[in-house]
């Protein structure tokens, strides 16, 4: 476990996290997403225990009093957070990545003192209002949201990395080169190098 690393996404809803989110699972290896639990409804065509797991809201305020969440947090009136169970099982075998608002990104870097912070802007607010639109949220959702947006952006400053969701494969790229370049570094690579230094050791 200590030796995966956590991607914590962030970013106003509607952005496109979950649209990254998923290329990036698609085309690189050794990365798990970190299913939360909620008490929103379902949407059209999300799968229980993929997307999220979806419980009431009494079952996540047992949860809370439980001390089961590493984080958690409420989003737009809903429950929103990360199991302790969802962590450990998923970062004993790979990276983890994990999709939640910036409260729940706040509360991990207190708690577990590690983790790549990466925030996702939007082009414009008009692009946003746009995307929001098309995934045909209702005008009070859609208001709820771009109020949020507002104050979320304004967290930017505490992320590692920032990335503009304007053309949508750059920003593909982008985080996955964050990805790629976070597994190269000393840190990362000192255990995979310490067989090639032994090798030229047994040359003497
Ligand atoms: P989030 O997970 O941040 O709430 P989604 O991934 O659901 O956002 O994306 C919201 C909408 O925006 C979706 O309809 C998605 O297809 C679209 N979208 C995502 N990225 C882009 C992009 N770069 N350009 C245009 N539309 C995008
Ligand atoms: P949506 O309802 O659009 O799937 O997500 C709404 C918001 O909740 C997004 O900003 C998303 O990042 C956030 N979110 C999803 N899961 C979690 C979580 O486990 N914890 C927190 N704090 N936020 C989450």
């Amino acid at each position: 476990m200590r030796d995966t690393s956590l991607f914590i996404i962030s970013g106003p809803s509607g952005v496109g996290k979950s649209t990254l989110v998923r290329q990036v699972l698609a085309d690189l290896r050794g990365l798990e997403f970190s299913v939360s639990h909620t008490s929103r409804a379902k949407r059209p065509g999300e799968v229980e225990g993929k997307d999220y797991y979806f419980i009431s809201r009494d079952e996540f305020e047992t949860m809370i009093r439980e001390d089961r969440f590493i984080e958690w947090a409420v989003v737009h009136g809903q429950y929103y957070g990360t199991s302790k169970r969802e962590i450990e099982k998923k970062a004993a075998q790979a990276d983890v990545i994990l999709d939640i608002d910036v409260q729940g990104a706040q509360q991990i870097k207190d708690k577990m003192k590690r983790g790549i912070f990466i925030f996702i802007f939007p082009p414009s607010f008009e692009e946003l209002k746009k995307r929001l639109y098309k995934r045909g949220e209702s005008e009070a959702a859609l208001q709820k949201r771009l109020e949020s947006a507002r104050k979320e952006l304004r967290f930017y400053s505490q992320f590692d990395y920032l990335i503009i969701n304007d053309q949508l494969d750059k920003a593909v790229t982008e985080l996955e080169a964050v990805i790629l370049a976070t597994r190269c570094s000393l840190e990362k690579q000192t255990k995979n190098i310490l067989p090639i230094l032994q090798s030229f050791l047994d040359e003497f």
